[in-house]
């Protein structure tokens, strides 16, 4: 057996050589951090690549979820889903706010859109929904609820780096939505992230919320915090750019050949893709039922780890289920009967720009059995 591992990432690294002459600017204009020359250029160009008017990017995806709530004044009880990475639920938690679990939605695995009114309450302000692997909610219903009962919206758009409906990004939806940059996601500035919102004076409170709440050299207006990019990471992920979209071709073709090879086998189920939706193919989950595969979850990914194919179980347990947070209300399988399901079923495939042909057929092989 070889010993190459298969992981279930890689980064995207830009060419080293590339990089070098960044560095040496840096170097040379000895402003290494504090909305310097690289950081200004990185809003900008996000802002152009992925269609948006406003942008402040964070040193991860955690903090501008954390932020976009401190800006909004979210307080009391928001709605939001169990089956994402625990970053969304705890933003919530470092916020003095209670989550409120919702189900989810078996063909897209995001927030039920039917099922958010009934847990709203008068404590509720705002919904919290997850595009999980890049999957667009269904945002047009999500904010005819926001507008009726006067809620905010903010997405952890964390998995949807670049991803449309009809041509537009989704990230112009709801009032606030955050993407993270970490090393695993589809673009990386090795860790960062950024905020997206839709006009000049919330942009304005956002920086003075990265920065301690400094609104000038003497003022400081709220309780902020440090989440700014430096220049060295902003310098990175402007090179970045340039590459992501030949590794999002890359990470297509992988998605073609995982579905056309694994659409017919028992008991294997995967996601619709969608005409109108332009993927980033950040994720390639498959969900196996145990009685027509014939294996259960487990037995299959630890199967494929025997084989050094190192898939994950994304998004298991649910976030209900830790300890810090299944002694909730919402939390627990009575409640959340999909996404407990989903969350038994799920196994995400190797999937990046670095995959051979070689190794996508040893872990079709593999599953096909
Ligand atoms: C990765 C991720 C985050 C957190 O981002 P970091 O950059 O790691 O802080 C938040 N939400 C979701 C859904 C994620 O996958």
């Amino acid at each position: 057996m070889d010993n190459h591992q298969i992981t279930v990432t890689s980064p995207l690294l830009p060419p080293l050589e590339e990089f070098i002459p960044y560095l040496q600017d840096i170097w040379k204009r000895k402003w290494i951090t504090n909305n310097g020359h690289y950081h200004q250029a990185l809003e900008r160009a996000l802002c152009e690549y992925l269609g948006v008017e406003y942008i402040s990017v964070f040193t991860n995806g955690t903090l501008p979820l954390i932020t976009a709530l401190q800006a909004l004044r979210v307080t009391g009880e928001v709605i939001t889903t169990p089956y994402s990475f625990v970053a969304t639920t705890h933003s919530l938690w470092w916020n003095g706010i209670k989550p409120v679990f919702v189900d989810v939605d078996p063909a897209t695995g995001n927030l039920d859109p039917n099922k958010i009114e009934a847990a709203i309450t008068p404590k509720t302000t705002a919904i919290m929904p997850v595009h999980v692997y890049g999957n667009p909610c269904d945002m047009d219903a999500i904010q005819a609820i926001a507008d009726k009962y006067g809620l905010k919206v903010i997405y952890d758009a964390a998995h949807a780096f670049g991803v449309k409906v009809n041509g537009e990004s989704i990230l112009k939806a709801g009032d606030i939505s955050t993407l993270s940059f970490h090393a695993t996601k589809t673009y990386n500035t090795i860790e960062g992230g950024a905020l997206i919102c839709h006009d000049e004076k919330t942009k304005q409170r956002i920086d003075y919320l990265k920065n301690f709440g400094f609104a000038g050299e003497t003022e400081v207006v709220a309780p902020g915090i440090n989440s700014k990019m430096d220049e060295v990471r902003a310098a990175y992920g402007l090179l970045n750019l340039r590459h992501v979209d030949s590794a999002i071709e890359e990470r297509h073709k992988v998605a073609n050949r995982y579905r056309e090879a694994l659409s017919n086998v028992n008991g294997i189920r995967m996601f619709d893709e969608r005409p109108d939706v332009t993927y980033n193919y950040s994720y390639f989950p498959i969900f196996i039922d145990s009685n027509k595969y014939g294996m259960t979850r487990d037995e299959l990914y630890f199967k494929m780890r025997d084989h050094n194919v190192l898939g994950r179980r994304y998004f298991y347990p649910l976030i209900s289920d830790f300890s810090t947070y299944r002694g909730l209300p919402s939390a627990g399988s009575a409640n959340l009967p999909v996404a407990t399901r989903m969350a038994e079923e799920v196994i995400c495939l190797p999937m990046h720009h670095n995959l051979t042909d070689t190794d996508v057929t040893k872990i079709i092989n593999l599953i096909k059995k």
